[in-house]
């Protein structure tokens, strides 16, 4: 009876699923097992809307496991672990919703959940106004992710805007109409809006355009659909990749002439006798009827704060790893992202990291097993419980244990974490005092 062919076929299909089970379901799921243990220990939180799981109608199917686009190399955002579906890397979710739609059984629900009653999460009305009357919210820091909801949500709070001051008269002069805060995604549509309203508008950037995209890996495919952008319409027909989404954008920026100001940050935001806003940034002063906030949740990278970090050779995130090679590079930081830039970055080029504490902590396994291998190998050197105290043009000098150091040095890497931007907004009373400074892991 064994040799009956329907019989080897459903042997053959049963082994098959044990295999699978063994070699990939299984090592699997005790990196998912790691990874929400790490998540509850760290108490990390996601950004902005994400997946709320009903158990009782989850059927274990992991039709949204697979679903999600951020899913790579058997792990997602959210996974099984012990007989539960979990969301167990919160940060990695982007809020897409595929696993909604995915969901056969209709147990996945993609909105704020518990962070609904966030103090950090600004609150807001139905026209993306904060409980501050004339500063408006948009894009992630509302909590609502993704390009095509920022882009939407830029146009829509110009519209409301456009439409307040039709009926409030002129604005006095030298003051904006709007100032928006960020020129990511939400920022650059609602600067592109403005300027197609005809408003007195200036957007105002601390980094580069772009915002989050530009510090996405390179060639990263970011919208498979069209987008309608304000001036420009529906440009974006087939799969856009990063790169082409930031040259849309800066061609956009250079033929409307959009009153952009890059590499300057906003520091305060008063409102004064008259109603108008007095905005002080890093280099100047505005005054204005509105503000739109749109920075995002993710923060601003930390600096070091040492002479010489203003240097073009200094950086705070890692794009592109082809870009170097037969070069000196330092790392400063211990992180995850710290170990995998110098982990990538040593095949090709001499790289040290300078980290503050005397061992690695909470690393994700794969990279402390990296990292392991990479110092016994001597495919790179660690110097702990050290710290940057000067970079300069073809050297950085370091404290360390046993005294001051100066390695010969071409690039540095600060991956030392972000500052969320809730001081700012606690001082703007747009979050309350209360709010806590906690940044996500
Ligand atoms: C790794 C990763 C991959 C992603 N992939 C995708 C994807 O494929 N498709 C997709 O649709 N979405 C994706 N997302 C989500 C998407 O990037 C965000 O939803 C989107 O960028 C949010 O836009 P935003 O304009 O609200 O904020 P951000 O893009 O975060 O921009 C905020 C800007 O405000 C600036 N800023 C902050 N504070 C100040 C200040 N005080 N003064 C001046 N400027 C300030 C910041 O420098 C920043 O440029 C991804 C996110 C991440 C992290």
């Amino acid at each position: 009876m064994l040799d009956h062919p329907f019989v080897i076929i459903v042997l053959v299909v049963l082994a098959t699923l044990l295999l699978q089970h063994f070699i990939v379901a299984r090592p699997h799921e005790k990196q998912a097992s790691r990874a929400l243990e790490r998540t509850i220990e760290r108490g990390v939180k996601p950004l902005s809307r994400h997946p709320q799981i009903d158990p009782t109608k989850c059927l274990l199917c992991r039709a949204c496991v697979t679903a999600c686009p951020e899913f790579a190399d058997g792990m997602g955002p959210l996974a099984v672990v012990d007989g539960r579906l979990s969301l167990v890397n919160p940060l990695q979710c982007v809020g897409h919703a595929e696993c909604e739609a995915a969901c056969p059984t209709g147990a996945i629900t993609v909105g704020l959940g518990e962070l609904e009653n966030d103090p950090t999460m600004p609150r807001i009305t139905a026209e993306n106004e904060s409980i501050v009357p004339g500063v408006f919210v948009i894009g992630e820091l509302g909590g609502v992710p993704l390009i095509r909801n920022a882009i939407a949500h830029g146009k829509a709070v110009i519209a409301t805007i456009a439409a307040r001051l039709a009926d409030a008269g002129p604005a006095p002069p030298e003051a904006h109409d709007v100032l928006i805060v960020g020129l990511g995604p939400a920022g650059l549509s609602a600067s592109l809006a403005a300027q197609e309203a005809g408003l007195r508008y200036i957007a105002i950037e601390q980094g580069a355009l772009g915002g989050t995209v530009s510090n996405y890996p390179r060639q990263k495919v970011v919208l498979t659909r069209s987008v309608e952008l304000p001036l420009l319409g529906d440009v974006l027909e087939h799969e856009v990749s990063k790169e082409n989404l930031l040259a849309i954008w800066s061609r956009a920026v250079e033929q409307w002439k959009i009153r952009v100001r890059l590499r300057e940050r906003v520091e305060s935001v008063r409102r004064q006798e008259g109603g108008l806003f007095h905005v002080k940034t890093s280099k100047a002063r505005y005054r204005a009827r509105t503000i739109v906030l749109a920075v995002g949740r993710r923060g601003t990278p930390r600096k070091l704060g040492v002479p010489g970090e203003e240097r073009t050779k200094v950086t705070y995130a890692l794009i592109d790893p082809r870009n170097f090679q037969g070069k000196k590079i330092l790392i400063v930081g211990g992180g995850d992202s710290a170990i995998e830039a110098a982990l990538v970055l040593s095949h090709e080029n001499e790289v040290s990291v300078s980290y503050r504490r005397d061992s690695f902590f909470r690393l994700h396994e794969r990279n402390a097993r990296g990292i392991a291998e990479a110092i016994a190998r001597k495919a790179l050197a660690v110097h702990f419980e050290s710290e940057v105290t000067a970079i300069g043009e073809r050297e950085v000098a370091l404290r360390t244990k046993e005294g001051a150091r100066s390695l010969p040095n071409d690039y540095v890497f600060v991956l030392i974490g972000g500052e969320p931007p809730f001081a700012f907004l606690r001082s703007l009373g747009v979050i309350p005092d209360e709010a806590s400074e906690a940044a996500p892991a």
